[in-house]
C-alpha cells in the first residue's frame, strides 16, 4: 500500500524506471510508447535527450539553486536573452516561475499591479473562456473552465466572466463560414466588456489552441485577430496561455505567430525544459514591465524556485535545440505525417466526428453518432477504456471525458514528442486504433 496520495488513487500505477526516446519502461521491463509526451504535452524531446541531460548534470555539479533577490546567473540571463529575441512582438521581458499555473497566475497579478500603477485602479476583472483549463491553483482554476476541477472549490473562486471558445466542430452554424462563426464568438468579448463596463476590465485569458479540456482546438482564420482588436480597443491586456501549444508544438515556435498577433502576456510551461526540470515563464509586454519598474518598482509576486539555476540550464539546452537548425522544419514535417495518418485511419471510422489540431498537438473526438454528433453516454467511460486498453498495449495516450460541455463527450489527444520518427508516428496511429476499437466493442458487450 502506497503511502503516496496519488493524484489518481484508485489507479493501479506502473513504476517508471527509465526513459529511452520515445518510451518510458517500467519496473518490469515493459516498454510504452508516448503519445503525449510525458503524460502531459511535457517531454517534447522524449526521454533520453543527451544535450538536456548533461546541461542539468554540469548546473548542478556548479551551482544549483540561489535566490533570484540575491543574485543572478548566467543561464538565468541566458534563458531570459533566448526567450525574449524571438517573443512576439513586444514581449521583450520574461519572468520566470515553477509550473503553468505560476505563470498564469503571476500574468494576473502583474496585470492588476500594472492598472494600479497607471492610475486605472478600477480595473480588476478577467474574462476567459468556457472549455480552458489555466492551471490548478485557485486563480488559475477559477480562470479556467473544467467544470469537475471548478466544482469542489465554487464558492472560493474569483469571479471570472466565461464567454464562448472558439469551437468550431460544435460552434459553427451551417450558414456560417469559419470567419463570420470566429467573428461571432469573438465579438462575445466585446459584448461581455461592454456587460461588465470597460473600467472595471483588466485582462482577457485564452489559450491559442485549446489544449487538454476539449483537445486540440485551433482557432479559425481572423479570431485572434479580432481579439486583438477588441482589447486594443477597450484597454484590455491580452494573456495568451501558451504552456500546452507553445514552444515549436503547432510547428511555429509560438502558436500565436500563426494568428498574426502578439498578446501582452505569454505564458510558457511545459516544453520549456522539456521535462528535465520543472520551470515556467511569463513573457510580458515592456509597457507593464516599464510602469511597475518606474511606479512603485517591484512586482509583488515570485517564488522561491524563480529562476531556478538547474532548471534554466535544463531550458537553456532545451530551447537551443528547438532553435537549430531544421529542427521545426522538421515538426512540420512530422505533423504532416500525423495529420495524414490520423486521418487515413479514422477518416472514414463511425466513431470520429472530428479530426483536428495544429501541428504535433492533434485530437479525435468520439462519437456515437456522426450525422448528430451525439457523444458517447457518460455512464459508458469511453475515455477511460481507452486510456486502459493503450497502457495494457504499452502506449502512453490521453483520452479524456467532459469535451463538450465539461460533462458530455470523449476525445483523445495525440501530441507525441516533437523527436518522434515516422515510424513511431506510424505506431502510435496504430495503437491508437486498436486502444479505441477495444473500448468501443467493450462498450457494444455491455450493452447487449
Ligand atoms: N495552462 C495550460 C494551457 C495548461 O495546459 C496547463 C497544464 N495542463 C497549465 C496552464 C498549468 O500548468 P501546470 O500544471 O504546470 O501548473
Amino acid at each position: 500500500m502506497s503511502s503516496v496520495f496519488h493524484r489518481v488513487p484508485d489507479r493501479n500505477l506502473p513504476i517508471a524506471v527509465r526513459g529511452d526516446g520515445m518510451y518510458v519502461i517500467d519496473k518490469d521491463g515493459k516498454r510504452y510508447l508516448d503519445s503525449y509526451a510525458g503524460g502531459a504535452c511535457v517531454s517534447c524531446l522524449g526521454h533520453s535527450h543527451t544535450a538536456a541531460i548533461e546541461a542539468v548534470q554540469r548546473q548542478v555539479g556548479k551551482l544549483a539553486y540561489i535566490h533570484g533577490s540575491m543574485f543572478t546567473s548566467e543561464p538565468l540571463e541566458t534563458l531570459g536573452d533566448i526567450l525574449t529575441t524571438d517573443a512576439p512582438d513586444g514581449l521583450t521581458k520574461v519572468f520566470f516561475v515553477n509550473s503553468g499555473s505560476e505563470a498564469v497566475e503571476s500574468a494576473l497579478m502583474m496585470a492588476r499591479q500594472y492598472f494600479d500603477e497607471i492610475g486605472q485602479p478600477t480595473r480588476r476583472k478577467v474574462i476567459a473562456r468556457r472549455s480552458s483549463y489555466h492551471g490548478a491553483t485557485l486563480t488559475s482554476i477559477g480562470v479556467g473552465h473544467q467544470m469537475a476541477r471548478r466544482a469542489p472549490f465554487e464558492q472560493i473562486l474569483p469571479d471570472v466572466l466565461h464567454i464562448a471558445p472558439c469551437y468550431e466542430y460544435r460552434g459553427r452554424r451551417e450558414t456560417e463560414t469559419a470567419e463570420q462563426y470566429g467573428r461571432r464568438v469573438a465579438d462575445e468579448l466585446e459584448q461581455a466588456i461592454l456587460s461588465l463596463g470597460p473600467e472595471t476590465v483588466m485582462a482577457f485569458v485564452a489559450e491559442t489552441v485549446t489544449g487538454t479540456t476539449s483537445g486540440a482546438v485551433p482557432p479559425v482564420p481572423g479570431y485572434f485577430k479580432r481579439i486583438r482588436e477588441i482589447c486594443d480597443r477597450y484597454g484590455v491586456l491580452l494573456l495568451l496561455d501558451e504552456v500546452f501549444c507553445g514552444l515549436g508544438r503547432t510547428g511555429t515556435l509560438h502558436a500565436c505567430q500563426q494568428d498574426g498577433i502578439a498578446p501582452d502576456f505569454l505564458t510558457l510551461a511545459k516544453g520549456l525544459a522539456a521535462g528535465y526540470q520543472p520551470i515556467g515563464a511569463t513573457l510580458l509586454n515592456t509597457k507593464i514591465y516599464d510602469a511597475i519598474v518606474s511606479g512603485s518598482g517591484v512586482f509583488r509576486g515570485g517564488f522561491t524556485y524563480s529562476g531556478h539555476a538547474t532548471a534554466c540550464a535544463a531550458a537553456v539546452a532545451v530551447q537551443r535545440t528547438l532553435r537549430s537548425e531544421g529542427f521545426l522544419e522538421n515538426v512540420r514535417g512530422l505533423a504532416a505525417l500525423l495529420r495524414s495518418g490520423l486521418e487515413d485511419r479514422f477518416g472514414q471510422h463511425p466513431n470520429v466526428g472530428d479530426i483536428r489540431g495544429r501541428g504535433m498537438l492533434m485530437t479525435l473526438e468520439l462519437v456515437e453518432n456522426r450525422e448528430s454528433k451525439t457523444p458517447f453516454p457518460v455512464q459508458n467511460g469511453l475515455s477511460a477504456r481507452i486510456y486502459r486498453s493503450a497502457m495494457s498495449r504499452g502506449l502512453i495516450a490521453h483520452a479524456l471525458g467532459g469535451t463538450v460541455d465539461g460533462v458530455n463527450g470523449d476525445h483523445v489527444v495525440v501530441c507525441p514528442p516533437l523527436i518522434a520518427a515516422p515510424e513511431d508516428l506510424e505506431a502510435i496511429v496504430t495503437m491508437l486504433g486498436q486502444s479505441i476499437d477495444t473500448a468501443l466493442s467493450e462498450i457494444r458487450v455491455t450493452a447487449t
